[in-house]
Protein backbone atom coordinates (compact mmCIF):
# COMPACT_ATOMS: atom_id res chain seq x y z
CA UNK A 1 0.00 0.00 0.00
CA UNK A 2 3.03 2.10 -0.70
CA UNK A 3 2.17 5.49 -2.29
CA UNK A 4 4.39 6.63 -5.70
CA UNK A 5 1.79 9.55 -5.76
CA UNK A 6 -1.35 11.46 -4.24
CA UNK A 7 -2.39 14.90 -5.31
CA UNK A 8 -3.27 17.90 -2.67
CA UNK A 9 -6.13 17.06 -0.64
CA UNK A 10 -5.04 13.57 -0.08
CA UNK A 11 -1.93 15.16 1.56
CA UNK A 12 -3.93 17.74 3.22
CA UNK A 13 -5.90 15.09 4.32
CA UNK A 14 -2.96 13.21 5.85
CA UNK A 15 -1.37 16.45 7.37
CA UNK A 16 1.37 15.97 4.98
CA UNK A 17 2.29 17.91 1.67
CA UNK A 18 2.14 16.67 -1.83
CA UNK A 19 5.98 15.92 -2.34
CA UNK A 20 6.15 13.53 1.20
CA UNK A 21 3.82 11.30 -0.16
CA UNK A 22 5.62 8.90 -2.10
CA UNK A 23 7.24 6.41 0.23
CA UNK A 24 4.53 6.81 2.40
CA UNK A 25 2.31 3.48 3.24
CA UNK A 26 -1.71 3.74 3.47
CA UNK A 27 -2.07 1.12 5.58
CA UNK A 28 -0.83 2.82 8.08
CA UNK A 29 -3.96 5.06 8.57
CA UNK A 30 -6.46 1.78 9.00
CA UNK A 31 -6.93 -0.82 11.51
CA UNK A 32 -5.26 -4.30 11.33
CA UNK A 33 -9.18 -5.59 9.97
CA UNK A 34 -9.36 -2.73 7.45
CA UNK A 35 -5.39 -3.14 6.08
CA UNK A 36 -6.87 -6.57 5.58
CA UNK A 37 -9.58 -6.29 3.56
CA UNK A 38 -7.94 -3.81 1.88
CA UNK A 39 -5.63 -5.77 0.43
CA UNK A 40 -7.66 -9.06 0.05
CA UNK A 41 -9.64 -6.87 -2.37
CA UNK A 42 -6.48 -5.48 -4.26
CA UNK A 43 -5.31 -9.00 -5.00
CA UNK A 44 -8.81 -10.04 -6.74
CA UNK A 45 -8.03 -7.04 -9.39
CA UNK A 46 -7.16 -9.17 -12.96
CA UNK A 47 -6.98 -7.69 -15.97
CA UNK A 48 -10.68 -8.85 -16.91
CA UNK A 49 -11.95 -7.25 -13.55
CA UNK A 50 -9.75 -4.36 -12.80
CA UNK A 51 -11.68 -1.96 -11.26
CA UNK A 52 -12.94 -2.71 -7.56
CA UNK A 53 -14.75 -0.11 -4.87
CA UNK A 54 -15.62 -0.21 -1.31
CA UNK A 55 -15.68 1.90 1.87
CA UNK A 56 -12.74 2.10 3.88
CA UNK A 57 -12.85 3.72 7.24
CA UNK A 58 -9.42 5.83 7.95
CA UNK A 59 -8.08 6.52 11.14
CA UNK A 60 -6.56 10.47 9.92
CA UNK A 61 -4.17 12.35 12.18
CA UNK A 62 -6.72 15.14 14.29
CA UNK A 63 -9.73 13.15 13.28
CA UNK A 64 -11.43 10.04 15.09
CA UNK A 65 -12.62 8.12 11.73
CA UNK A 66 -13.07 9.54 8.13
CA UNK A 67 -15.05 7.41 5.57
CA UNK A 68 -13.98 7.43 2.03
CA UNK A 69 -15.56 5.64 -0.80
CA UNK A 70 -12.22 4.39 -2.50
CA UNK A 71 -12.04 3.37 -6.32
CA UNK A 72 -9.26 1.05 -6.97
CA UNK A 73 -8.31 0.49 -10.69
CA UNK A 74 -4.98 -2.14 -11.59
CA UNK A 75 -2.94 -1.16 -14.22
CA UNK A 76 -1.57 -4.40 -15.55
CA UNK A 77 1.18 -5.58 -17.71
CA UNK A 78 1.25 -7.84 -21.29
CA UNK A 79 1.40 -10.54 -18.78
CA UNK A 80 -1.18 -10.14 -16.71
CA UNK A 81 0.90 -8.70 -14.24
CA UNK A 82 0.04 -5.73 -11.34
CA UNK A 83 2.17 -2.64 -12.29
CA UNK A 84 0.61 -0.29 -9.73
CA UNK A 85 -2.98 0.69 -9.03
CA UNK A 86 -4.56 3.93 -9.50
CA UNK A 87 -7.31 5.05 -6.77
CA UNK A 88 -9.43 8.02 -6.25
CA UNK A 89 -11.42 8.70 -3.14
CA UNK A 90 -14.02 10.46 -2.04
CA UNK A 91 -15.02 11.57 1.22
CA UNK A 92 -18.24 10.33 2.79
CA UNK A 93 -17.63 10.83 6.34
CA UNK A 94 -20.89 13.15 6.57
CA UNK A 95 -23.35 10.93 4.82
CA UNK A 96 -21.84 8.14 7.10
CA UNK A 97 -22.41 9.93 10.25
CA UNK A 98 -25.97 11.18 9.49
CA UNK A 99 -26.83 7.67 8.37
CA UNK A 100 -25.36 6.53 12.17
CA UNK A 101 -27.19 9.73 13.88
CA UNK A 102 -30.47 8.63 11.85
CA UNK A 103 -29.99 5.00 13.15
CA UNK A 104 -29.09 6.30 16.99
CA UNK A 105 -32.49 8.52 16.64
CA UNK A 106 -34.81 5.93 15.57
CA UNK A 107 -32.41 3.62 18.30
CA UNK A 108 -33.91 5.98 20.97
CA UNK A 109 -36.98 6.04 19.41
CA UNK A 110 -37.76 2.17 19.69
CA UNK A 111 -35.94 2.78 23.47
CA UNK A 112 -38.95 5.33 24.21
CA UNK A 113 -41.49 2.87 22.36
CA UNK A 114 -40.30 -0.30 24.96
CA UNK A 115 -40.44 2.07 28.08
CA UNK A 116 -44.16 0.79 29.37
CA UNK A 117 -42.44 -2.83 28.20
CA UNK A 118 -39.40 -2.07 30.62
CA UNK A 119 -41.38 -0.45 33.97
CA UNK A 120 -43.23 -3.90 33.74
CA UNK A 121 -39.54 -6.22 33.12
CA UNK A 122 -38.17 -4.22 36.42
CA UNK A 123 -41.55 -3.84 38.44
CA UNK A 124 -41.63 -7.71 38.50
CA UNK A 125 -38.72 -8.20 40.40
CA UNK A 126 -39.59 -5.70 42.98
CA UNK A 127 -43.02 -7.17 43.06
CA UNK A 128 -41.70 -10.11 44.42
CA UNK A 129 -38.84 -8.45 46.44
CA UNK A 130 -41.84 -6.72 48.20
CA UNK A 131 -43.77 -9.99 49.02
CA UNK A 132 -40.48 -11.78 49.89
CA UNK A 133 -39.85 -8.45 52.99
CA UNK A 134 -43.75 -8.44 53.69
CA UNK A 135 -43.81 -11.86 54.77
CA UNK A 136 -40.27 -12.03 56.63
CA UNK A 137 -41.28 -8.73 58.51
CA UNK A 138 -44.46 -10.59 59.48
CA UNK A 139 -42.53 -13.79 60.58
CA UNK A 140 -40.14 -11.67 62.38
CA UNK A 141 -42.92 -9.60 64.08
CA UNK A 142 -44.11 -12.94 65.32
CA UNK A 143 -40.83 -14.03 67.02
CA UNK A 144 -41.35 -17.02 64.47
CA UNK A 145 -38.16 -17.06 62.51
CA UNK A 146 -35.62 -20.06 60.86
CA UNK A 147 -32.36 -19.65 59.40
CA UNK A 148 -33.38 -21.70 56.77
CA UNK A 149 -36.65 -19.61 55.75
CA UNK A 150 -34.76 -16.16 56.16
CA UNK A 151 -31.99 -17.68 53.79
CA UNK A 152 -34.32 -18.88 51.32
CA UNK A 153 -35.93 -15.40 51.09
CA UNK A 154 -33.27 -13.75 50.74
CA UNK A 155 -31.68 -15.74 48.25
CA UNK A 156 -34.81 -15.30 46.46
CA UNK A 157 -34.42 -11.59 46.20
CA UNK A 158 -31.18 -11.63 45.61
CA UNK A 159 -31.87 -13.21 42.55
CA UNK A 160 -34.36 -10.67 41.67
CA UNK A 161 -32.15 -7.71 42.07
CA UNK A 162 -29.95 -9.69 39.49
CA UNK A 163 -32.81 -10.15 37.24
CA UNK A 164 -33.64 -6.40 37.34
CA UNK A 165 -29.77 -5.33 37.23
CA UNK A 166 -29.57 -7.53 33.84
CA UNK A 167 -32.17 -5.16 32.43
CA UNK A 168 -30.97 -2.08 33.56
CA UNK A 169 -27.38 -3.17 31.91
CA UNK A 170 -28.67 -4.13 29.02
CA UNK A 171 -30.50 -1.04 28.17
CA UNK A 172 -27.27 0.74 28.69
CA UNK A 173 -25.08 -1.26 25.88
CA UNK A 174 -28.54 -0.98 23.77
CA UNK A 175 -28.69 2.90 24.42
CA UNK A 176 -24.80 3.09 23.28
CA UNK A 177 -23.61 3.53 19.52
CA UNK A 178 -22.67 0.62 17.81
CA UNK A 179 -18.88 -0.11 17.52
CA UNK A 180 -16.72 1.41 14.20
CA UNK A 181 -15.96 -1.81 12.58
CA UNK A 182 -18.40 -4.53 12.24
CA UNK A 183 -17.67 -8.21 14.36
CA UNK A 184 -18.90 -11.72 13.75
CA UNK A 185 -21.13 -12.82 16.45
CA UNK A 186 -23.69 -15.00 17.18
CA UNK A 187 -27.21 -14.49 16.31
CA UNK A 188 -28.69 -15.95 19.23
CA UNK A 189 -27.09 -13.80 21.32
CA UNK A 190 -29.34 -10.87 19.35
CA UNK A 191 -32.23 -13.15 20.22
CA UNK A 192 -31.35 -13.69 23.54
CA UNK A 193 -30.78 -9.81 24.20
CA UNK A 194 -34.42 -9.02 22.66
CA UNK A 195 -36.32 -11.60 24.56
CA UNK A 196 -34.75 -10.30 27.86
CA UNK A 197 -35.82 -6.85 26.97
CA UNK A 198 -39.44 -7.41 25.91
CA UNK A 199 -40.88 -10.67 26.88
CA UNK A 200 -42.28 -9.65 30.47
CA UNK A 201 -44.10 -6.85 28.83
CA UNK A 202 -45.84 -9.47 26.10
CA UNK A 203 -46.82 -11.41 28.21
CA UNK A 204 -48.07 -8.70 30.56
CA UNK A 205 -49.96 -7.66 27.78
CA UNK A 206 -51.46 -11.34 27.13
CA UNK A 207 -49.35 -11.80 23.98
CA UNK A 208 -48.13 -15.78 23.59
CA UNK A 209 -44.67 -15.45 22.61
CA UNK A 210 -43.48 -18.80 21.05
CA UNK A 211 -39.53 -19.48 20.60
CA UNK A 212 -37.69 -21.91 18.55
CA UNK A 213 -34.67 -21.97 20.36
CA UNK A 214 -32.17 -21.87 17.36
CA UNK A 215 -29.50 -24.50 18.90
CA UNK A 216 -26.76 -24.10 16.40
CA UNK A 217 -24.10 -22.31 15.86
CA UNK A 218 -23.37 -19.70 13.59
CA UNK A 219 -21.56 -16.47 13.29
CA UNK A 220 -22.78 -13.42 11.15
CA UNK A 221 -20.33 -10.25 10.77
CA UNK A 222 -22.39 -6.74 12.09
CA UNK A 223 -23.17 -5.18 15.27
CA UNK A 224 -25.28 -7.19 18.00
CA UNK A 225 -27.12 -4.36 19.00
CA UNK A 226 -28.31 -3.39 15.92
CA UNK A 227 -29.47 -7.01 15.08
CA UNK A 228 -31.18 -6.72 18.43
CA UNK A 229 -33.04 -3.19 17.49
CA UNK A 230 -34.33 -4.89 14.11
CA UNK A 231 -35.86 -7.39 16.11
CA UNK A 232 -36.92 -5.00 18.75
CA UNK A 233 -38.81 -3.37 15.71
CA UNK A 234 -40.29 -6.01 14.32
CA UNK A 235 -41.72 -7.85 17.69
CA UNK A 236 -42.87 -4.12 18.84
CA UNK A 237 -44.72 -3.53 15.25
CA UNK A 238 -46.06 -7.22 15.83
CA UNK A 239 -47.44 -6.16 19.24
CA UNK A 240 -49.20 -3.14 18.41
CA UNK A 241 -50.64 -4.98 14.91
CA UNK A 242 -52.17 -8.03 17.79
CA UNK A 243 -53.74 -5.83 20.19
CA UNK A 244 -55.33 -3.25 17.42
CA UNK A 245 -56.81 -6.43 16.46
CA UNK A 246 -57.60 -7.55 19.82
CA UNK A 247 -59.20 -3.81 20.70
CA UNK A 248 -61.76 -5.24 17.79
CA UNK A 249 -62.10 -8.53 18.73
CA UNK A 250 -62.04 -9.16 22.37
CA UNK A 251 -61.88 -12.63 22.69
CA UNK A 252 -58.88 -12.63 20.32
CA UNK A 253 -55.39 -14.82 21.13
CA UNK A 254 -52.51 -13.05 19.41
CA UNK A 255 -49.39 -14.60 19.63
CA UNK A 256 -45.92 -13.85 18.22
CA UNK A 257 -43.18 -16.76 16.97
CA UNK A 258 -39.68 -16.25 16.88
CA UNK A 259 -37.71 -18.78 15.07
CA UNK A 260 -34.63 -19.44 13.05
CA UNK A 261 -33.19 -22.08 10.62
CA UNK A 262 -30.34 -22.34 8.77
CA UNK A 263 -28.59 -23.61 5.54
CA UNK A 264 -24.75 -23.75 4.13
CA UNK A 265 -24.74 -19.82 3.18
CA UNK A 266 -26.96 -18.23 5.38
CA UNK A 267 -29.30 -17.72 8.33
CA UNK A 268 -32.68 -16.93 8.35
CA UNK A 269 -34.88 -15.48 11.47
CA UNK A 270 -38.33 -15.59 11.29
CA UNK A 271 -41.00 -13.09 13.07
CA UNK A 272 -43.94 -14.01 12.08
CA UNK A 273 -47.39 -13.10 14.00
CA UNK A 274 -51.50 -13.54 13.67
CA UNK A 275 -52.62 -9.63 13.81
CA UNK A 276 -54.05 -10.37 10.59
CA UNK A 277 -50.97 -9.18 8.22
CA UNK A 278 -50.53 -5.74 6.13
CA UNK A 279 -52.80 -4.15 3.94
CA UNK A 280 -51.48 -6.11 0.47
CA UNK A 281 -51.39 -2.37 -1.32
CA UNK A 282 -49.18 -0.84 1.21
CA UNK A 283 -46.70 -3.97 1.38
CA UNK A 284 -44.13 -2.14 -1.14
CA UNK A 285 -44.15 1.14 0.90
CA UNK A 286 -43.64 0.15 4.78
CA UNK A 287 -39.99 0.25 3.92
CA UNK A 288 -40.21 3.53 3.18
CA UNK A 289 -38.75 6.27 5.90
CA UNK A 290 -41.63 8.13 8.16
CA UNK A 291 -44.24 5.55 6.37
CA UNK A 292 -46.39 4.72 9.36
CA UNK A 293 -50.52 3.98 9.86
CA UNK A 294 -50.19 4.85 13.27
CA UNK A 295 -51.27 7.99 15.04
CA UNK A 296 -49.36 11.30 15.18
CA UNK A 297 -47.05 10.89 17.90
CA UNK A 298 -47.37 6.88 18.01
CA UNK A 299 -45.39 5.71 15.41
CA UNK A 300 -42.52 7.55 13.58
CA UNK A 301 -42.65 5.16 10.43
CA UNK A 302 -38.86 4.75 10.92
CA UNK A 303 -38.74 1.34 12.44
CA UNK A 304 -38.61 -0.53 9.27
CA UNK A 305 -36.68 1.76 7.13
CA UNK A 306 -34.32 1.94 9.27
CA UNK A 307 -33.77 -2.23 9.85
CA UNK A 308 -34.45 -2.92 6.20
CA UNK A 309 -30.70 -0.26 6.21
CA UNK A 310 -29.38 -2.25 9.33
CA UNK A 311 -29.77 -5.61 7.53
CA UNK A 312 -28.92 -4.31 3.91
CA UNK A 313 -25.23 -3.06 6.20
CA UNK A 314 -24.79 -6.60 7.20
CA UNK A 315 -25.00 -8.17 3.40
CA UNK A 316 -28.30 -9.59 4.23
CA UNK A 317 -32.00 -9.32 3.42
CA UNK A 318 -34.78 -8.02 5.40
CA UNK A 319 -38.23 -8.93 3.72
CA UNK A 320 -41.73 -9.49 4.72
CA UNK A 321 -45.07 -11.58 3.29
CA UNK A 322 -48.13 -11.95 4.30
CA UNK A 323 -49.27 -15.64 5.98
CA UNK A 324 -52.90 -16.59 6.38
CA UNK A 325 -52.89 -15.49 9.96
CA UNK A 326 -51.09 -12.01 9.85
CA UNK A 327 -47.28 -10.74 8.74
CA UNK A 328 -44.32 -12.67 8.52
CA UNK A 329 -40.74 -11.06 8.28
CA UNK A 330 -37.49 -13.00 7.56
CA UNK A 331 -33.75 -11.14 8.23
CA UNK A 332 -31.64 -13.06 6.10
CA UNK A 333 -27.91 -13.14 6.99
CA UNK A 334 -24.74 -14.68 5.42
CA UNK A 335 -22.79 -16.63 7.65
CA UNK A 336 -19.49 -16.16 8.09
CA UNK A 337 -17.14 -19.14 7.99
CA UNK A 338 -15.06 -19.76 11.21
CA UNK A 339 -12.18 -18.70 11.95
P1 LIG B 1 -44.03 2.65 12.79
O1 LIG B 1 -44.05 1.37 13.58
O2 LIG B 1 -43.48 3.80 13.55
O3 LIG B 1 -45.35 2.94 12.13
P2 LIG B 1 -42.44 1.12 10.95
O4 LIG B 1 -41.53 1.54 9.86
O5 LIG B 1 -41.88 0.23 12.00
O6 LIG B 1 -43.01 2.45 11.57
O7 LIG B 1 -43.72 0.40 10.32
C1 LIG B 1 -44.38 0.95 9.21
C2 LIG B 1 -45.80 0.41 9.06
O8 LIG B 1 -45.78 -0.97 8.68
C3 LIG B 1 -46.63 0.43 10.33
O9 LIG B 1 -47.21 1.69 10.57
C4 LIG B 1 -47.67 -0.66 10.03
O10 LIG B 1 -48.72 -0.13 9.23
C5 LIG B 1 -46.94 -1.64 9.15
N1 LIG B 1 -46.54 -2.85 9.89
C6 LIG B 1 -45.29 -3.16 10.31
N2 LIG B 1 -45.26 -4.36 10.92
C7 LIG B 1 -46.53 -4.85 10.89
C8 LIG B 1 -47.14 -6.07 11.37
N3 LIG B 1 -46.45 -7.03 12.00
N4 LIG B 1 -48.49 -6.23 11.12
C9 LIG B 1 -49.20 -5.27 10.48
N5 LIG B 1 -48.67 -4.10 10.02
C10 LIG B 1 -47.34 -3.89 10.22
Amino acid sequence: LTLTFGNRPLATYLELAPEQLPGVNLGSWMSAEQRDAFTQRLSQLSPEFPVSTAEINLQLPGREHAWWVWSDRGVFDEQGRLLEIQAVGRDNTEVRRSQQQLTQSAKMATLGEMATGLAHEINQPLNVMRMAIVNVLKRLSNGDVQVDYLIDKLTRIDSQVQRAARVVDHMRVFGRRSEIEQQPFNPAQAIEGTLSLLSEGMRGKGVDLRISETGFEVQVRGYVDQLEQVLINLMVNARDALLDKREKHPGFKPWISLYAERDTHSVRLWVEDNGGGIDPRLLERIFEPFFTTKPVGVGTGLGLSVSYGIVENMGGKLSVRNSTEGARFCIELPIVPAD
